[in-house]
């Protein structure tokens, strides 16, 4: 056996040889390896074991974990033939990731920060968003669920939180990943009521361990502030607002003269009044609504709003459902533009990564079109800089926040 054989084979538990003109995406360092491109597997890997990837005919392309009940069968963590993936290096990434957001100065124990973005930060398959003293950690691959106890470790080590607790399982992930997750205290302490973070001077109590996602829409963050700078004097319309985040930031660090804030959840309805009170927004109400109801109902009774925010959760939960997302982006953000005055200004989310920045854009153009009105657009954002966006995979690249004059 030739040295180089020896050395690997000590680096990975099988060899996975790709198609031929199947590995171009992953010398382009693209770290999702479908079973579709697999040519054979030579070796009987577990779930969560180490593989080496090579072309057909036996040229390192990368290293990664194997899991036999996902869609992605590897996702790839090294390009680099010669770094094992072994707990240095989960420690290294993590050390990495969190170095980076202290670095911008985005890390305080006063607010929130997403602390390790998946893909983002070359750890596919976790997440870790950081309220106050606590984190909230994310699992999304079953090789890093098992590797739970070195995350936490490193995470205590480089941060000494109070707790962390294990959030937010996507909807079909057993499906998706063979994983079953439920969340639960992985360490420490369980927060006894919210923890409260500070947002460009205003306050925000999270739900840490009930609330959606992690708890807090922190991609959100910049663009709640963006959307703020118009709402100077203008009745405000916060539809699908959660915890009331860009209803609070129109109400007080925008000046609206009046913002009303609705979403179907009882629970986001509760939590964005508790906002709006903890920030002293007396111009802001908050209702429950189905936003599409809502929208039609204040477009019958002739109401007229002079900004309209749109942050829908996400319609499209795949490429094959993007025609349907995109009908349902197209309606209500008609029905948000109708209920605008002239030169109102329309703040519109999507944050179905199977909906490209093109699409979405076209879909508003469609929009004036159909409603005869002229839309100019003034700014397209994505998500904060602690989401970060791995360029060898544009997948991680899912928020897009349009702000649009409506003539
Ligand atoms: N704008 C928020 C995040 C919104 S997340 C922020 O900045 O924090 C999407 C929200 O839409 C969720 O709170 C969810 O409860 C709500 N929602 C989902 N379907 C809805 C519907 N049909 N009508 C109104 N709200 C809806």
């Amino acid at each position: 056996m030739p040295e180089n054989d020896v050395a690997s084979a000590a680096l990975s538990e099988a060899t996975v040889f790709i198609k031929p003109k199947r590995a171009r995406p992953f010398f382009g360092r693209h770290p999702w390896v479908l079973e579709s491109a697999i040519l054979r597997v030579d070796g009987e890997p577990a779930s969560g074991a180490v593989v080496d990837v090579v072309t057909h005919d036996g040229n390192f392309i990368a290293r990664g974990l194997w899991n036999a009940s996902s869609r992605i069968r590897i996702r790839l963590y090294t390009f680099v033939e010669d770094e094992a993936l072994d707990e240095t290096f989960l420690r290294t990434r993590i050390e990495n990731a969190v170095s980076l957001r202290q670095s911008l100065g985005l890390y305080s124990e006063k607010s929130g920060c997403r602390l390790i973005n998946s893909e983002g930060d070359s750890l596919s398959g976790i997440i870790v968003d950081q309220y106050g003293s606590y984190l909230a950690l994310q699992v999304t691959a079953l090789a890093m669920a098992e590797r739970l106890d070195v995350i936490c470790d490193s995470l205590e080590n480089l941060l000494r939180p109070k707790g962390i607790l294990l959030r937010g399982a996507e909807r079909g992930l057993g499906k998706l990943e063979g994983l079953h997750l439920p969340d639960r205290q992985l360490r420490g302490e369980r927060p006894d009521g919210p923890i409260f973070v500070e947002e460009h001077g205003l306050r925000f109590g999270v739900d840490l361990t009930e609330g959606q996602k992690t708890g807090y829409y922190l991609d959100q963050r910049e663009n709640r502030q963006a959307a703020a700078a118009y709402a100077a004097g203008r009745r405000v319309l916060d539809m699908f607002c959660y915890s009331g985040g860009f209803g609070v930031a129109s109400a007080i660090s925008g000046n609206a003269s009046s913002v009303l804030s609705v979403d179907s959840s009882i629970k986001a309805v509760s939590l964005a009044r508790a906002n709006a009170e903890l920030n002293n927004a007396t111009t802001m109400s908050v209702e429950q609504a189905d936003a599409f109801e809502k929208l039609s109902s204040l477009h019958e009774k002739g109401e007229k709003f002079g900004m309209v925010i749109l942050d829908p959760p996400k319609f499209a939960r795949s490429r094959a459902s993007a025609s349907d997302a995109l009908r349902a982006y197209h309606r209500i953000n008609r029905l948000g533009v109708d209920l605008l005055e002239p030169g109102g200004i329309l703040v519109t989310c999507s944050c179905s990564g199977a909906i490209s920045r093109d699409d979405f854009l076209m879909m508003l153009s469609a929009v004036g079109q159909r409603s005869g009105r002229t839309l100019q657009l003034l700014e397209h954002r994505g998500a904060a800089i602690d989401h970060p966006v791995n360029l060898h995979c544009l997948e991680g690249e899912y928020l897009k926040c349009s702000i649009v004059r409506v003539d």
